[in-house]
Parts: structure tokens; sequence; C-alpha cells
């Protein structure tokens, strides 16, 4: 019995989400769960009139991978602290248009009725209002608007609009906006502070009877912005002016209504920037993509945007029968991740992807862990560009790794988005080594699940063993422990304690990286020893540096404490004293907001999944018995602060078959965000933990495992469910799994015959044809 009281923000629908007038003090949640991405540019969901009074807001439209870069003061500098912030870069809003009539301006708050809904099928967001004028005049105003997956640097907004009871002329404003307000600065720092004026110069502004443009220099950065528009309408204005202030351009325009009759106004904008071309080739480009985005017009845009989602939702869909909150969290989620992942090789995910500031719209070991785990099962294309923005950036990674005294090797950093480390605070930030472990991981995992050895050959075994020798720079053999690899100074996973030794997840996943790495300069030696030996020389790399990851794989200190029988978190942990929690009430949590760093390091107390992590990642080195008395040790010492916390332990209270708590923690993951769990989902959404809850399916009730050695699946069904399918991609396979009470079905729907493995038994797919396997555990 596992359904859970629930408390839900929206009513739940299997593919959409849907708000209706504005519920007071949700309105920037709103915006965040509202807002549309492609990859490249992403926008909050305000309203096209903007802020509506008495509501908060917080406007914000953005692109990945470009940024602006500020310098930190620290009251008291060192050595190699990370001295620039990369702060994820706005730029101007164009989905202004504003009606006036009869001198009102048209907003949702004084709507008769209204309804605005995200359909997850089409990525794309809608609104239907009536509104009446002082003087009795009706209108219907239908918007709708999508940001293009097939046409990167275009926003497309479309507005109809219907006069109920008169005829008559209505005004409408559009507008590139670059002076909007923004971010409501929280004393929290997960928040993020970002700035338009103090980022971005104005260098040329423009408006034409229906075009308008802007071109800007990023401050203390290379990138150049242009952002264009241009508008059409099915009926001629009866009058148009053009406007241009010192931050707005754009047009005013009297547009005829008749009574009974739609009129239908199109607004296409693009952006697009670039550090080489100059300001006036990156306008021409720019107009030209708009032009024939108005040629094109919107049904055809928005057609061929519509395959580009159902191509994803026919790689990633999840079905839930039996419970449509779940059902509707998941596909909220996948859509999200769909939307914001960088998609051009130059850019990654942003821990709150493209609907908001916080974090300043820094890449984590979020994307590694968590949402390359996604996307390499369902849309591996996507997790192989995620990898190349990586390795993109591992010039950048040698050199900060020179930075940090290592003379040889590449150290990732924690947080960034050109590359540079931007973590002010280095107990959590530069301290967390196991981001190198991270990009491993996930070059391992894209490899058993892909195959793609041209990828590691031209790029993954370089980054794999480039961040690989860190480790042998960072740690050192141990005599007083027996020869044994120790590694010193480091932050595991778990940011509630920071510098320690031998955290056992770092040295756990440093030893499968070590491991990894040897193994794939085997292969590549056996493969195609040319290009091995080229790259050796290029990196400088031996036999004998290799012969040495070998054996700190093979001596790596993992601590494990005798008498409690379980991992020790690090070296010192299990000595501390444990967090008092009968007496730390509700409202001092997160602690990190409560609480100097200190006092929470001194304690036995966990922000999210260390040790527990390792169990999950490096699943066949563990036994089911040494997971289980892992978790009920360090489950009651974690707050869960952090949202990457409760999917990993949804995932391992399955694999160890507490069923009823694997789905409690599944609960608090899939509506994580729509119903602002955590409390700060105004600020963006949380990737990943949105990531976490398809892996919670997928990897937990599911059991799936993608190994070097094939696939293996371990099903469950929650008790109230009827059933659930998913879809994975494997070895250039497509196949839907589908999870029901007495069986479990399979089918390969695209490539070669497989054999797999579920609980004991071995399944042999042949492509198109549905196998039912039953199975027993109900
Ligand atoms: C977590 C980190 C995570 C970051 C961004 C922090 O609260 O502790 O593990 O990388 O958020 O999501």
């Amino acid at each position: 019995m596992n359904v859970l009281p629930q408390n839900l923000l929206f009513t739940p629908q299997p593919w959409q989400l849907e708000a209706n007038k504005l519920t007071a003090g949700q309105s920037m949640l709103e915006e965040t769960l509202f807002a549309l991405a492609n990859g490249y540019l992403g926008t909050r969901g305000t309203m096209e009139e903007g802020a509506v009074a008495d509501h908060q807001s917080c406007e914000g439209t953005y692109l990945n991978g470009v940024y602006h870069s500020e310098k930190i003061t620290y009251g008291e500098v060192a050595y190699g602290y990370a001295s620039h912030n990369q702060k994820m870069q706005q730029v101007p809003n164009g989905k202004v248009l504003k009606l006036k009539l009869d001198d009102q301006t048209i907003n949702l708050a004084d709507a008769m009725e209204a309804t605005r809904w995200l359909d997850f099928r089409t990525a794309t967001l809608h609104r239907q209002m009536r509104w009446q004028s002082g003087s009795g005049r009706q209108l219907s105003v239908n918007t709708s608007r999508f940001a293009s997956l097939t046409h990167p640097n275009l926003l497309c907004l479309r507005m109809e609009i219907l006069a109920e009871n008169f005829s008559g002329d209505i005004e409408l404003s559009a507008l590139l906006d670059a002076g909007y307000r923004f971010s409501p600065n929280k004393d929290d720092p997960r928040v993020g502070v970002l700035s338009l004026d103090d980022s971005l110069a104005l260098y040329q502004q423009h408006a034409g009877d229906s075009d308008a443009w802007m071109l800007h220099q990023v401050k203390d950065g290379e990138f150049k912005i242009a952002s264009v528009s241009i508008l059409n309408s099915t009926v001629a204005p009866r009058h148009i002016s053009q406007i241009t202030h010192e931050k707005q351009v754009g047009q005013h325009w009297l547009l005829p209504l008749k009574q009974g009759e739609s009129v239908i106004v199109e607004k296409y904008i693009c952006y697009q920037h670039s550090k080489e071309l100059t300001f006036e080739t990156l306008l021409d480009e720019a107009q030209q993509k708009v032009q024939e985005a108005k040629r094109s017009g919107w049904d055809a845009l928005h057609s061929q945007h519509q395959q580009a989602a159902d191509a994803f939702w026919q790689n990633a869909d999840v079905q839930i029968d039996g419970d449509p909150a779940l059902q509707q969290g998941i596909r909220f989620n996948l859509l999200h991740l769909f939307m914001s992942i960088g998609k051009d090789g130059h850019s990654n995910m942003g821990a709150k992807g493209l609907t908001g500031h916080g974090y300043d719209g820094h890449y984590f070991w979020d994307t590694e862990i968590y949402i390359l785990s996604v996307m390499t099962a369902t849309n591996p294309e996507l997790a192989k560009r995620c990898l190349e923005y990586r390795y993109r950036t591992l010039e950048g990674a040698r050199q900060r790794a020179r930075q940090m005294s290592h003379s040889q090797g590449a150290l990732y950093p924690w947080r960034t988005i050109g590359g540079d480390e931007c973590s002010a605070f280095f107990p959590a930030g530069t301290a967390q080594y196991h981001i190198n472990a991270a990009i491993a991981h996930a070059l391992r995992s894209y490899y058993a699940a892909t195959a793609d050895w041209q990828f590691m050959q031209e790029m993954g075994a370089e980054m794999l063993f480039e961040t690989a020798r860190l480790w042998l720079s960072l740690g050192h053999f141990n005599a007083r422990r027996d020869g044994q690899f120790c590694i010193d100074g480091v932050t595991g996973p778990d940011e509630y304690t920071a510098i320690v030794s031998n955290n056992f997840y770092t040295n756990a996943m440093a030893k499968a990286h070590l491991q990894f790495a040897v193994q794939m300069a085997a292969k590549f030696r056996h493969q195609d020893l040319t290009a091995y030996e080229q790259l050796c020389v290029r990196l400088s790399l031996t036999e004998s540096e290799i012969s040495i990851w070998e054996q700190a794989a093979e001596k790596m200190y993992l601590p494990f404490d005798e008498t409690l029988r379980i991992h020790a978190q690090d070296d010192s942990f299990l000595d501390k004293q444990p967090w008092d929690f009968a007496n730390t009430p509700p409202d001092k949590y997160p602690l990190l907001l409560h609480f100097h760093p200190l006092v929470i390091y001194r304690h036995q107390v966990l922000k999210q999944a260390d040790v527990v992590l390792a169990m999950y990642l490096l699943d066949d080195t563990f036994d089911q018995a040494q997971k289980a008395r892992n978790l009920a040790y360090y489950e009651p010492l974690t707050t869960h602060d952090s949202t990457l916390s409760s999917c990993i332990h949804s995932i391992e209270f399955a694999e160890t078959g507490d069923y009823q708590r694997a789905y409690e923690f599944f609960h608090d993951t899939v509506r994580m965000d729509i119903d602002n769990r955590h409390g700060n989902t105004e600020y963006g959404v949380h990737t990943a933990c949105m990531a976490g809850s398809w892996m919670s399916i997928v990897h937990g009730f599911a059991g799936v495992r993608m190994r070097p050695d094939g696939l293996t699946v371990n099903p469950h069904l929650p008790d109230h469910w009827q059933g659930y399918t998913f879809n994975l991609q494997y070895q250039g396979r497509q196949i839907q799994i589908k999870v029901s009470k007495d069986k479990v079905s399979y089918l390969l729907k695209d490539g070669e015959s497989l054999s797999l493995q579920q609980g004991t038994q071995q399944v042999h797919l042949n492509k198109g044809q549905w196998l039912n396997v039953s199975w027993g555990n109900l």
C-alpha cells in the first residue's frame, strides 16, 4: 500500500500543466514552470503584458553557453581562488505584446476568465483569456508561444484577438525590452543575481514599421548579441508608430477589430550571438532568420517544432497507469530536461536549466551523474553533445590543474559556464574533485549504452586519461596505511561535510575511473595502435604511468568500519557527534540557511546522498546486504536539503527491497518543482532532481542497468499502479518495456535482436515482436 496523501498545487493532467487566474504568492513559481526553452534560448513564463500589479515577477530570457564575467570580490583572498564568476547571459525580452482598449491595459489580473497551460506534447505554452473594459467592451485573447526546437535562435509568439461585442480599434505595443526588472535578491546563496544593465552595452538599435533590433556587446566578455523581432498581422494596422526608448524598441500599432472576427498577430524573435562576427554580419544573419520565419509562418514553424517534440517523446516517454499526479510529474520533468539541455556541443545543462537565474545558470556535476543518465538511455546524441562540451573545455581544466599544483592532468571546475572555475566557496566548490570522476562515469555509461567507439577515440579517451592522471597527483600510496592509495583534502557530494581525508564516494569513484581508464587504454592500443600512440605522445602518457593507475585502483583505500559493518563516509565522519535532529525545528531547514558551515561540518549530518550514491553508481561492486546497511545508517542522518538526494534514496531503497520507502522518496522527487516542495522553484527548476525522477522509475522500480556485458532488468510494480511503460535506447536499438501486474512486456521497436537479463531469466528480443515474460513477485 503506497499511496501517499497529496498536497498538489496543480490539478493532475497527463499531458499538461494548467493554471487559471493568478494565485496569490504563486506568480513567480508559475513563471518558472511555464518557462520555455530549446537548449539555446530559454524564456520565463511571464505574461505578454508584463508583470501584474501586486504579484511578484522575475522576467528573464537567457542564452545557454553565453555569459558575462564578473570579478569575484573576496574579503580575504588566497592563491588559486576562482577569480571571476561567469554568469548566464540575459537578453532583451521579446515577448512583450501589450494590448490597450479604452485606455486600459489588458492583463491577466483583470480577466473575466483565464486559463494558461503548458502542453507537454508540443512544448508550447498557451493562454486563453476573456476580458472586459470599463465601458463593457469584451474581448477574447488567445496566445501561444514556443521556443523552436528546430530553429534554435527563434522564439515564436502568436496572439489571436476577438472582439466579442464591439467593433473598433485596439492598441498594440510590441517591444524588445532591455530594461526589464528581475532578480529579487534573496539572502540565499542558491539564488544568484543577474543584471541586464550591468552586463550589456548597447551598440546600436532600431525600430521600423514591423521590425526592431538591438545589438549589444557583453560587458567583460567577448560576446556580441543581436536581438531582432518582426511583427505580422492578418489585418493592416490603421496607424503605426515606432518606439525607440533608451532600453526599448518596437512598434505601436492601432489594429481595427470587427465584431466576431479574429485578428491574428505573430511575432518572431531571433537571438544570435558570436565572438567572431562583426555586428553587421550578426545582424544580417539574424534578420534573415526572422524574415524566413515570417515567410514560413506560424503553422509551418509550429509543425516542425512539434515533430521534434514528437521524436523526443517517442524515445523518452514514461507512462504511469494508475497515478495521474505522478504521470504529470514525470512528463513535466522530461519535457523541461529536453527543452533546457544544450544541444550544440558548446553548451551544457544548468542546474536550473534555462528556466531561471538560480545558481547564475552554472553547470555542475548534476549533468554527468543525473541528466546524462536519462539522456544516455533515451537520447544518446544529446548526451554526446554535453560530453563534447566538456571536451571543448578540457584545455581550461588542464590549466586549472596546474594552478592547483597538479603537474599533470585536468581538473574540471565545480561550477562554470565557459569552463573556468566559478565557485567562490572552495570547501563546497573546488574541493569537490569528484567532478572528474563524474565525467568519467558519464563516459563509461555513455560507452556502455552506445558502444560509440568513434567518440571515445576522438574525444572520450583524452578526457578520460587527463582526468584519471589527476588522481595520482592528488592522492598518495600511504605507508602508514599499508601502502593503500589515500586521497586527502577533498569534499564528497555531501556538502555538509567538507575537506576530509578519504571520502568514500570520491575514492570509490576514483577507483572505478582509473579502472575504466586502464581498460580503455588497453582497448585503444588494441583497436588502433597508431592513433593510440599519437595520443600518448601528445599527452606525454607512458605505459608505466598507466600501470601506476592500475596499482592505485587496486590499492584504493575505501574506509570501512568493522564494528558497524558500513563504509565510513570519510576518515573522521563516524567519530563526530550526531546532529541533534530532535531539537532542530522544521523552520531551521535547510540547515545551510540557519547554521554556519563549521557548525554543520562538526556533526554527523548529511545534505544529500554520499556513500549511498556510490552504492547506486557502482552497484555491481557492493552486495545487497552492504547496500542495506549503509542505507540504514546514513539515511536517518540525511536532511535531503539538496534536491539531488531523494531520488538516489528511492533507487537504493528499491534495490534493497524496501519498496514503501522507495515510493515515498520517489513521490518527493517527481513533483518537487510542480509542487514547489523546496520552496525555491521560483528561481528555476531543479534539473538533476527532474532527471532523478526518471532514474527512480527506470533504475529504481524497473531495476534497469546498462553494463558493458549487457542490459539487465529487475522490475517491481508499486502497489497501486496498474503498470508503467518506458523507452530505452541501447546500442543502436529502441526498446519499449511495459511492467504490469502479471508480466513484463518487451518490444524491440528498432535495431538488431538482443538478449537481456530479467532477474535470473534470459530474454531474447526480435524486432517488431512483443515478448511477454511473466514474473512471480506480485
Ligand atoms: C548540491 C550540489 C549540486 C548543486 C546544484 C547543491 O545544493 O549540494 O550537489 O551540484 O546544488 O544543483
